[in-house]
């Protein structure tokens, strides 16, 4: 069953709104079996939400819009869809002293141009949204469905939870579709393909789709697949997912929605220990991320950035005679900085950085990219060179989400 996703709005077309409402939409729709099988943006334009829809109705079932539904003059979406099929605006009473109460509960005077968003398409079913004022509008058209919602994120939320989710779930007739993501860090996609190349195979001929999703050092894959028997999905997928999983086990640090930090987190914790971090290059990155997640307290105890030499020698005792003959960035410092701030600290382990973020200040010797992680703990500490390209971004949130890794990894494996 066929599922599409338009969002109307200029604002999307010129890059000042992300269109989360899509990538929303999208994760729900999948969750009660809907194939979402193209998203499209368009502009505040009658002529074009209607070419989009006549498109969109020759490839899918549902249609779900957002935006253009507010009392303002760019708002077109309502009159568009009153004319695309035929109708003619009516008065919804409910809607109205909905409205009314909206207004009279927040002292607000109410406006005409809000009074008019009461009058709604005839050919509709209208869903009542209890976060704003403008209303939903559900069109059957020959067992196809389009859906008109509001732009704002969380009113469109409420509306597909509480209305066109279920109203959909009751509509279609749809498969299972299942799921599951696992996360792997350090490794290229292709050299990732390679190794599972026999797998990914199998799982063809098997109705599993492998999706390679990568972000900055990082590669999820995805294993998905569908089918009416819901326990059969899940047990295909599951033994491919561990497949998969213990073939890659010295990249793997998770699954799903996970993130690096939490994972050593959940280590940290369940060893009871903890950790803090000294940082150069990454400039508090990591101490963002050791903070990120509820219950962090636990574990982290805090970080320096030490961004300065005179901060790395006055804060966290780095030896002038270390910077002088090695360097800020070189693996003497970053060892000396996890002894600084265990030493501050008191914490069980500890991870440090040190590198050429760039644009500026690479030589020869040390290019921009390069960066010396040390991890560890006050008996052992463990130091690595990266070499992580040149666009800055990128190095400092490598090199953040490296050192987490490398702990994590030290501990699990027992090194520290
Ligand atoms: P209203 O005019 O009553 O606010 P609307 O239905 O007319 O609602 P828009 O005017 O299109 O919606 O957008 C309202 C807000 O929601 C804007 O701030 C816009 O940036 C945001 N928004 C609209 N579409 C999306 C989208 N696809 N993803 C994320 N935010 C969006």
């Amino acid at each position: 069953m066929q599922a599409e996703i338009i969002t109307i709005g200029d604002e999307l077309l010129i890059g000042q709104t992300i269109d989360t409402n899509s990538a929303w939409m999208g994760e729900q729709l999948n969750a009660i079996g809907m194939h979402v099988h193209q998203i499209t943006s368009i502009t505040d334009h009658p002529n074009h939400i209607k070419t989009a829809l006549d498109e969109a109705l020759k490839r899918s079932n549902l249609i779900l819009m957002t935006g253009g539904l507010g009392p303002t003059k760019d708002d077109v979406t309502k009159a568009t869809l009153t004319d695309y099929f035929n109708t003619k605006l009516v008065l919804n009473e409910e809607v109205l002293e909905g409205i009314e109460a909206y207004f009279s509960g927040r002292g607000i005077p109410i406006m005409e141009v809000n009074k008019l968003q009461a009058m709604l398409p005839e050919k509709c079913t209208v869903l009542r949204n209890l976060l704003g004022t403008a209303s939903g509008m559900w069109f059957d058209l020959d067992g196809k469905v389009v859906v008109s919602m509001p732009g704002v994120p969380y009113e469109m939320k409420g509306l597909m939870s509480n209305e066109v989710l279920p109203r959909a779930s009751k509509h279609f007739k749809t498969p299972f579709i299942y799921h599951r993501t696992l996360l792997t860090f350090g490794r290229g996609e292709s050299r990732i393909a390679e190794q599972i190349a026999d797998l990914e195979d199998e799982m063809v001929v098997q109705g599993i789709k492998l999706a390679y999703l990568p972000a900055a050092g990082r590669v999820k894959l995805r294993l998905s697949a569908s089918g009416t028997d819901k326990i059969d999905v899940m047990a295909n997928v599951d033994a491919f997912f561990d497949r998969v999983a213990e073939r890659l086990s010295d990249i793997v640090f998770g699954e799903g929605k996970t993130e690096m930090e939490e994972t050593l987190n959940a280590v940290l914790q369940a060893n009871s220990k903890t950790i803090a971090c000294a940082e150069s290059c990454t400039g508090g990155t990591i101490a963002a991320l050791l903070a990120k997640h509820p219950g962090s307290s636990t574990s982290f105890l805090g970080g320096v950035v030490a961004y300065a030499n005179e901060v790395k020698t006055a804060v966290l005792g780095v030896k002038e005679s270390t910077l002088a003959a090695h360097g800020a960035v070189s693996e003497q410092t970053v060892k000396e900085m996890v002894m600084g701030v265990i030493r501050l600290t008191g914490a069980d382990y500890a991870v440090s950085t040190s590198g050429v973020a760039g644009p500026d200040g690479g030589s020869e010797e040390k290019p921009i990219g390069t960066v010396w992680i040390a991890y560890g703990s006050a008996e052992k500490v463990f130091t690595k060179q990266l070499n992580l390209g040149t666009n800055r971004q990128r190095i400092i949130a490598v090199a953040g989400l490296s050192a987490l890794n490398m702990l994590r990894r030290a501990i699990l494996e027992g090194k520290v």
